[in-house]
């Protein structure tokens, strides 16, 4: 279908023109001698140019690198940047905690704690919450409460998911239909198949076989994959799972990190879940670092009544930074002005407006590839009918097409998020974005089908 050999020269082409944009950045990281594989995060080095771009500035959707291109953002830091870069509010209230009042972290409450832990129960419907840095760490204390509660060793995972760098979740359904590890693991403390079982999204049948082991404390999953391009629940899949986690005694706890682009509650308001733990992170700070979990009462006054608990000291459950009063500050300030209910309502609307948009180029060129959509996120794979569970979707995958899409859609002017194919619309994304993004959408596919 795609003319393997006209890829390869169009890339090599975007490639130089690559260089030729952007010598700041190319010098910045032939510098840095000082870094683990020459970046900051080993991360960064998922590029489709050969060094990545360095950040001079980013405002709402707009990027600059040290180079002066400018850029329309459809990465938003892959999620943490949703509600669009250093939006007023959230810098207002972190100006005010740094600079006006002062004290950073402190080890003391602030009175914003409560207001955001109402906003999101409002939001999520979960009763009690408590804070941390990262997705991976509400994850990763998450995973103890369940663990204790139940008396059961292990969490059960959607193949090929991501949930942070969480021990526990690096296992994917193998060529026997049992879990393995993740190709790429690196340096698992124990084989992962003591501590987790994993089945395929949209499998209820894999997943009953795996609960029935009777020793699986928790099912954590996001309620679409978004980590492998976006693969959504089939009709009826999650009140299936809920009941067969019931039936089962484990409990459920759902991480709405990326598909809180469903709607202010996540996919759990607007799908109507019923998780017994709610992990968010990334956006809900406006690009500060913060994550939350939330419990249900029930569930929080069972554990609180454990007394063998350490979680006021040292016990596994907390971090020294973890609900401080700027990470509190921000998460405030972007849930009160900034990702608000309206605020979802014109994003989704941006996002519908891509999705049909890139669905059309699509037929029009004759391609079979397809998109999948999330509320303000969506994301295309190159195969037709759209994956249906997290193998299908790893099949899938392409880098070569990947990287020759990032690199052209780069040299004019337009980020996705390096990892996959995704566009997220923030509150400031308008129309004419998308059409702009559009534009340049069309002339690659119409050079790469000449
Ligand atoms: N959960 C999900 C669903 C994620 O996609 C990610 C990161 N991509 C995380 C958790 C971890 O977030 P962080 O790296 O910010 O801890």
């Amino acid at each position: 279908m795609i003319d393997r050999a006209r890829l390869a020269e169009l890339t090599a082409r975007e490639q130089r023109t690559f260089l030729e944009r952007n010598p700041r950045s190319r010098a910045a990281y032939d510098r840095a001698e000082h870094l683990f594989g020459q970046v900051p995060m080993t991360w960064m080095n998922k590029k489709a140019g050969a060094f990545p771009l360095y950040l001079a500035e980013a405002r709402g959707n707009r990027v600059t690198d040290i180079d002066g291109n400018v850029y329309l953002d459809f990465a938003l830091g892959d999620t943490g940047a949703m509600g669009g870069h250093s939006p007023a509010p959230v810098v207002d209230a972190v100006q005010r905690r740094i600079g006006d009042s002062g004290g950073v972290t402190t080890m003391m409450p602030t009175e914003d704690a409560e207001w955001v832990g109402a906003e999101l129960s409002r939001r999520f419907g979960l009763d009690v919450w408590s804070f941390s840095l990262t997705a991976t760490d509400a994850n990763r204390w998450a995973i103890r409460l369940v663990r204790a509660l139940t008396g059961r060793s292990k969490i059960l995972f959607h193949s090929y998911s991501y949930h942070g760098s969480v021990d526990e979740s690096l296992i994917v359904v193998g060529a026997d239909g049992e879990g393995t590890s993740r190709p790429g693991n690196v340096g698992a403390p124990v084989d992962v198949t003591l501590t987790s079982r994993v089945a395929e999204i949209n499998d209820l049948d894999g997943l009953e076989r795996q609960l029935a082991h009777g020793d699986v404390a928790a099912v954590l999953i996001e309620p679409a994959l978004t980590n492998i391009g976006i693969v959504l629940p089939d009709p009826g899949y999650h009140e299936g799972v809920r009941e067969l986690t019931r039936r089962h005694g484990a409990l459920l706890i759902i991480d709405e990190t990326h598909t809180f682009s469903a709607g202010p509650g996540g996919a759990t308001k607007a799908w109507g879940l019923e998780p017994d733990v709610l992990v968010i992170g990334k956006a809900i700070a406006g690009g500060v670092p913060s994550g939350a979990y939330g419990l249900t009462r029930e569930i929080a006054d069972r554990v609180l009544g454990r007394t063998d608990l350490g979680l006021i000291d040292m016990g596994g459950v907390g971090g020294t930074l973890a609900g401080s009063p700027l990470s509190i500050a921000a998460t405030r300030a972007t849930l009160e002005h900034v990702l608000t209910d309206a605020a979802f309502t014109g994003m989704i609307e941006v996002a519908d407006h891509y999705t049909d948009g890139v669905r059309r180029l699509f037929e029009r060129f004759g391609l079979p590839w397809t998109i999948s959509q999330l509320g303000a996120r969506a994301e295309y794979r190159f195969v037709s009918p759209a994956p249906r569970n997290g193998t299908e979707s790893d099949a899938a995958a392409d880098a070569e097409l990947e990287d020759f899409l990032h690199l052209y859609l780069t040299n004019r002017g337009i980020l996705l998020t390096p990892f996959h194919n995704m566009a997220l619309m923030s509150p400031v994304t308008t129309r004419d974005d998308v059409d702009a993004h559009l534009a340049v959408l069309e002339q690659a596919l119409a050079e790469l089908t000449a």
